[in-house]
């Protein structure tokens, strides 16, 4: 419509192959009959697409550790100091496990999500959705970064993917409401309970 137009593009530090951009509203009429839903109820329909967006950034979250931890352990596999691959220093190894424990109690809150989406009869899911958001887009980070110390001097250069990972999932705690956000979500049903 007249009055919508595009804002620069955001030079971002990671998720670089989905652009970022303002949308500008400039005296744009919208004819009634493109209402979507009913009228005043903007702010609520908000608030529910956010509590089905989150947990997509919690998959997404998910997929960024899992493949964390697949070239983590490719690498580990590879790399002998001290006369044996790194994977079979102890070191190493807990920190894979961590890594995969971690990822997996993040799927685990996906599908508590899921669960309570489904339940029957219908329940209300906004603590389940910030609870899986808040705690893989966190979890993401801390695995990336343990793919690059993981990786040594070649995680932190771009020639491997992991330094990648770890920009591609720091977004994870910032958009579709920080991490700070989801706790103060959580913190009001814990005090509600
Ligand atoms: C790549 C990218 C894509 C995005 N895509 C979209 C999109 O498609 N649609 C859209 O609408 N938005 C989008 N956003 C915006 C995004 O949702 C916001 O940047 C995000 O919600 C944080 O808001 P803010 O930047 O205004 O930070 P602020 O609200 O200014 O927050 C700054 C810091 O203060 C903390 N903080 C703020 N208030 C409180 C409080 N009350 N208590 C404790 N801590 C607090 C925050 O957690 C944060 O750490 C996108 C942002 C990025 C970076």
């Amino acid at each position: 419509r007249p009055g919508v137009s595009v804002g620069k593009e955001e030079d971002k530090m990671g998720i670089r192959l989905s652009n970022t951009t303002e949308v500008i509203f400039q005296d744009v009429h919208i004819p009634a009959d493109h209402l979507i839903g009913e009228e005043g109820k903007g702010f609520i329909y908000a608030m529910q697409t956010l509590d089905l967006a989150r947990p997509m950034v919690a998959s997404l979250a998910v997929g960024i550790a899992q493949r964390a931890i697949d070239e983590s352990v490719k690498y580990a596999k590879q790399r002998v100091t001290f006369g044996k691959p790194i994977i079979k220093h102890e070191v190493i190894a807990f920190k894979l496990a961590d890594m995969d424990m971690k990822t997996e109690v993040a799927r685990a809150a996906i599908i508590n999500f899921l669960n309570t989406y489904y339940a029957v009869p219908k329940r209300n899911y906004t603590r389940e959705a910030a609870i899986a958001k808040c705690f893989a887009g966190d979890m993401a980070v801390q695995v990336a970064l343990e793919a690059v110390q993981i990786l040594g001097g070649f995680g932190y250069s771009r020639e491997y993917p992991v330094e990648k990972l770890v920009r591609d999932a720091k977004i994870m705690q910032i958009y579709e409401g920080t991490n700070e956000v989801q706790r103060m979500v959580i913190a009001g049903f814990v005090a509600n309970k």
